[in-house]
């Protein structure tokens, strides 16, 4: 993971050396055309025929866009896999729930403890909440994360025999597990894609990246634009990718755009620079 990130890294700061640029920055060499929409301060003709050419060809969810994505993600995220540690369904399960508005590298640090504590739901089900509220403070919101996972504990011992099920329906019954939850459990430890997992970077990218509406706010309706536009064998590891890429280039404020591989192929609005004329209705 991250070679393709830090090849384009250094075939940028080459180009830097090479155009007399600061060798340490990563200033763009290439004459920095800052993302506008394509209306009202253009009179200059050539470029407004320009512009609507490029509009007009221009589809956001073209399939060979989507491909192309696609293939650069694989070439930038090779064999990418879910950042947190986990031994088992349970353990995966517990993980995603205490990574709610928590960083996975903290949840890491936390879970070995936990798991060694309380090896096993049975374990879990038969704790008080507050008696697990003390091992998992660090990660936020503990008191509610603390039922969930008793509760989730319970659930699973008493209805579906202490195995966590392989089965979307089934796993939305236990406390805790949200449709993101889910599916996080049931792509990674089953490899089993019924959905898309959208955390906060698939829901920043997939917007920037306009695969999905202009108006997609609602996690779930994100979920179902992603669904229609890629190939379901592609389900699981796009999340991963995405994550990845959202930590690594495509963070929430200041993307590093002049570093991204994906540049060419994206409209974001606030990209910090761009190499394409950006079509009218860039989201
Ligand atoms: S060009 Fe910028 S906004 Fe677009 S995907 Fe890359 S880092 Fe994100």
């Amino acid at each position: 993971m991250g070679d393709g990130v830090g090849q384009a890294r250094k075939a940028k700061s080459a180009a830097g050396r090479k155009t007399g640029g600061e060798p340490q920055s990563t200033a763009p060499t290439r004459p920095v055309a800052k993302p506008k929409r394509a209306t009202g301060t253009q009179t200059n003709k050539k470029a407004a025929t320009r512009t609507a050419k490029a509009e007009k060809g221009y589809k956001p969810l073209a399939p060979e866009r989507v491909k192309a994505i696609l293939a650069e993600l694989d070439r930038l995220y090779p064999k990418v896999r879910c950042a947190l540690h986990h031994n088992s369904a349970w353990e995966l399960l517990v993980a995603t729930i205490l990574s709610a508005q928590c960083t996975d590298a903290r949840v890491n640090m936390v879970t070995p403890v936990l798991f060694k504590k309380y090896p096993t739901p049975q374990h879990f089900a038969a704790l008080q909440p507050e008696a697990l509220e003390p091992d998992i403070r660090s990660t936020g919101f503990f008191r509610n994360k603390a039922k969930s996972l008793v509760g989730a504990a319970k659930r699973i011992e008493q209805e579906f025999g202490g195995k966590v099920p392989a089965d979307m329906e089934k796993l939305l019954t236990v406390p805790g597990a949200a449709r993101k939850t889910a599916n996080v459990v049931l792509g990674s430890w089953f490899g089993i894609a019924v959905g898309v997992v959208v955390d906060t970077h698939v829901h920043r990218i997939s917007r920037r990246l306009e695969l999905v509406g202009k108006s997609s706010n609602d996690p779930v309706k994100i979920e179902r634009d992603l669904m229609k536009v890629l190939p379901q064998s592609r389900w699981i590891d796009f999340s991963h990718q995405i994550i990845h890429h959202g930590r690594s280039l495509c963070v929430a404020r200041g993307p590093k755009c002049v570093e991204c591989p994906m540049e060419p192929l994206c409209h974001a609005t606030d990209k910090t620079w761009s190499t394409v004329e950006m079509h009218k209705n860039a989201r």
